[in-house]
């Protein structure tokens, strides 16, 4: 049986004092939230925090779903995966979000997991998720205690996947993350959130807190998640496809005549980060999601998509997945336009 080590557990009541607690506590310091990825993480000894500041209990990370002034919903990242799958308004005005949500593991794991502790899920690898002795007999890797990477030997990089499911949807209709840390406050697009790079796969600077997600105002536009895995409950994704479009309005009854203004196709499960292929939201434009350019979409979204034996599957028969899923998104997409 895997044991936690010996950590000291702080419960700030407020942000300013959670960072006051994060400052003294430097890189032996990390926040925790469900805690449903950092405990497993802590007893393989992937990170090895000996402070850990819970997020739980601060009473200005508890906001639900509340509409700024520029119609935006801001969303608290501490708000547990259940709680955002069922929370009316976001199952009204964003399915995508709420369906990703609930798609995540099992409901005893949605029910502690958080939304900020999603979008900042550890990558993850068949090589690293795996206890400490385990790793210790293949002489580690260069994601932690190690110096090689055993999926690609002579690369510079960790491979190691970006997992999440709610984060291919942020990224996919523009969200935006509110940062709070020692230097301030500051909005980051989704997009611009994570790196492909299996190490330093987070672009915030250590100290900050994802405060809150900014949803785009529902006018307009429509997305929706579809997530590759082996068993229907429990597992991460090996592919994730989130698919976003905006249409133009047509002059015909019920949006007849109307077309693809603009579509972002982001994947999950292939890279160390959620990979927008630019390529397939371009094959859609002008559309009405016709055959043809669901095909084009699909085809520009298969080349790019490179997955690697770190996951579970076959890796030629994921990437082949990735033409199938797309396809499948888009189809959904524009049957819930026609109806
Ligand atoms: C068996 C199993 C199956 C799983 N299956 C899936 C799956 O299918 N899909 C999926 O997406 N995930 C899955 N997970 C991962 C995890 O349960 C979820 O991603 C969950 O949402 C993580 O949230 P948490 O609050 O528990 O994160 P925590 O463990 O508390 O935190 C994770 C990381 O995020 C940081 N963090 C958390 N909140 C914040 C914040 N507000 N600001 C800054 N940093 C923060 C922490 O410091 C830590 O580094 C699975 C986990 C397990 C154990
Ligand atoms: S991709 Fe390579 S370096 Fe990264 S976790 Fe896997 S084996 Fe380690």
């Amino acid at each position: 049986m895997l044991r936690l080590p010996a950590f000291t557990y702080l419960q700030p009541t407020s942000l300013a004092e959670a960072l006051r607690m994060k400052a003294d506590a430097g890189p032996d310091g990390s926040y925790v939230a469900g805690g449903t990825d950092l405990y497993p993480n802590m007893k393989r000894r992937h990170q090895e925090p000996t402070t850990v500041i819970s997020l739980m209990g601060i009473p200005e990370l508890t906001t639900e779903g509340r509409k700024d002034g520029t119609g935006m919903t801001a969303v608290s990242a501490v708000l547990t995966l259940t709680q955002l799958s069922v929370l009316p308004s976001i199952r009204r005005s964003y399915p995508a979000v709420s369906h990703a949500a609930e798609l995540v593991s099992t409901p005893l794991l949605r029910n502690m997991g958080t939304l900020g502790g999603n979008l900042c899920l550890d990558t993850r690898c068949n090589y690293y998720n795996q206890s400490y002795e385990w790793r210790k007999a293949i002489d580690f890797c260069m994601k932690k205690d190690g110096a090689i990477c055993w999926v690609a030997p002579s690369s510079p990089r960790c491979w190691a996947v970006s997992s999440s499911d709610v984060a291919p949807v942020m990224v996919a209709i523009g969200a935006e993350y509110r940062l709070v840390g020692g230097k301030g406050e500051r909005l980051v697009p989704a997009g611009r959130f994570y790196h492909n790079d299996g190490i330093n796969y987070l672009t915030k600077q250590p100290d900050e807190i994802l405060v809150d997600v900014r949803l785009p105002a529902p006018n307009g536009w429509d997305a929706v998640y579809h997530k590759l895995r082996r068993r229907g409950s429990f597992d991460f994704p090996v592919l994730g496809v989130a698919a976003w479009v905006r249409w133009e309005a047509g002059s015909g009854k019920r949006g007849a005549g109307s077309v693809v203004a603009e579509a972002r196709i982001v994947l999950g499960g292939v890279a160390s980060y959620p990979q927008e292929v630019p390529e397939a939201g371009e094959a859609l434009k002008s559309s009405a999601l016709e055959d043809e350019a669901i095909t084009a979409a699909a085809e520009a979204a298969y080349r790019p998509s490179k997955p690697l034996d770190n996951t579970d599957f076959e890796l030629s028969w994921r990437k082949q997945m990735t033409r199938v899923y797309v396809r499948r998104a888009l189809e959904e997409l524009r049957s819930r336009h026609r109806s």
